[in-house]
């Protein structure tokens, strides 16, 4: 996350909504949604869930490096493109 009141915050991206060129990641942007007994849920109260997160607010960290990688991108030899740590050429793509 590089921008925000989250900004600095590292999570797990859950899930990418190529759509709209956003995500959901683990434990960020968390919105409460109150919700009424009745209807689909059983009980009331209030559910914490991800929000989707816009990728430009997002930033790859590199597993290896353990920090916010500068990312390049390149091509494979099976014409599949990945995007890879500049530092330290760990393909960050899986
Ligand atoms: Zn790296």
């Amino acid at each position: 996350m590089i921008a925000g009141k989250e900004k600095g915050k590292i999570g797990t991206v859950l899930k990418v909504i190529p759509q709209n060129e956003r995500a959901v990641v683990e434990k960020l942007n968390i919105v409460k949604r109150h919700t009424r007994p009745g209807g689909k849920s059983a009980q009331g109260g209030i559910i914490e869930k991800e929000a989707p997160i816009h990728i430009s607010n997002l930033m790859l960290v590199c597993g290896k490096c353990a920090e916010a990688a500068r990312v390049g991108k390149k091509v494979l030899e099976d014409s599949s493109k990945v995007r890879f740590c500049k530092k330290c050429g760990e393909i960050l793509d899986k």
